[in-house]
């Protein structure tokens, strides 16, 4: 299918793991480092900012590929069977990497697990039919920082399990991470603060933890995987919606059509911004040394001329 041939890695990647896993006990890297095997980006990120050059990283979402039901070639299987660290999330995210994680060598860790998780339709969605299948947990946690920052410490004790001998380098590793994540927590409650508007029009339900954690009002296009696109009434229910709350922006996402959310701005008379959900970065953000903190900035000051905040 199309994802294949998007995301081949180079065989002596893939080389390099499973000669890895010959060789069982971390680390076990042809440098000594631990191989880490990351579902997507801010899971990788978590782990190189953790792990520091104790550990080798490897993301299993390329860049500009996004990650909700990402496929799964044989030779990416391997990788993640033989890495001595597995990260991922759960909840039915990206089941082909969490089918594999069950058979993996080393240890493969769940980071959602325990979180306090919210339900696929929170209560600001308009989802529900009675009768169908319930649609599970919202996996979107990495949005809010404090949120992310859970993760962060859930990674820095996978990476102690997986390394004992460098849990003090994890240990402040992570603890530097967290800080920085504090200072955009505070940002973001500093910058969302006194805004003319708390409706946040998006195109799939990315940023539920991110909205409930300062006060905002997700309204989605697509569901929590951007596969779910809305039928004709759930559109025109937005255009009253956006019309109604007086919502200027309708924001899109660089990995997802903007074809939806462009048809809802256009009916209803409004404006489209940009917000990155932060599943993946594009080729250009990558390129740019672009990262998590980067990224969140630009989604602050997107949000705030969409919300009409002051700037301080
Ligand atoms: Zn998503």
């Amino acid at each position: 299918m199309l994802h294949r041939t998007r995301w081949r890695v180079g065989p002596a990647v893939i080389a390099v793991a499973i000669a890895s896993a010959a060789c069982a006990p971390a680390p076990s890297a042809d440098d000594g480092t631990v191989t880490v095997v990351a579902g997507f980006y801010p899971l990788a990120e978590a782990a190189r900012r953790v792990g520091g050059g104790e550990v080798t990283v490897e993301n299993l979402t390329p860049p500009g590929v996004e990650p909700h039901d990402l496929e799964v070639t044989p030779d990416r299987i391997a990788t993640i069977q033989a890495a001595d660290l597995v990260l991922y999330l759960g909840q039915g995210f990206t089941p082909a990497i969490e089918q594999a994680a069950g058979g993996a060598e080393g240890v493969a860790v769940d980071l959602l697990l325990d979180l306090p998780l919210r339900p696929a339709s929170g209560e600001e969605e308009h989802g529900d039919h009675p009768g169908e299948e319930p649609e599970g947990l919202d996996p979107h946690v990495w949005l809010d920082p404090l949120l992310y920052a859970d993760l962060v410490d859930r990674v820095e004790g996978a990476l102690a399990r997986a390394d004992p001998a460098h849990a003090g380098d994890f240990a402040a590793n992570a603890a530097a991470f967290r800080e920085e994540l504090a200072d955009l927590h505070r940002d973001f409650e500093r910058g969302l603060s006194g805004c003319e508007r708390d409706h946040l029009v998006t195109a799939h339900a990315a940023f539920g933890y991110l909205a409930n954690r300062f006060g905002l009002v997700q309204e989605a296009i697509a569901g929590v995987s951007p596969d779910q696109q809305p039928d004709p009434e759930r559109l025109a229910e937005l255009v009253d919606l956006v019309r109604r709350e007086g919502v200027t922006t309708v924001f899109t996402e660089e990995l997802v059509s903007p074809e939806v959310a462009e048809t809802l701005a256009r009916e209803a008379g409004v404006d489209t911004g940009v917000l990155n959900p932060l599943e993946s970065l594009t080729p250009q953000e990558a390129e740019a040394g672009d990262d998590y903190l980067s990224v969140m900035r630009k989604n602050l000051r997107a949000l705030q001329e969409g919300l009409g905040c002051p700037i301080r």
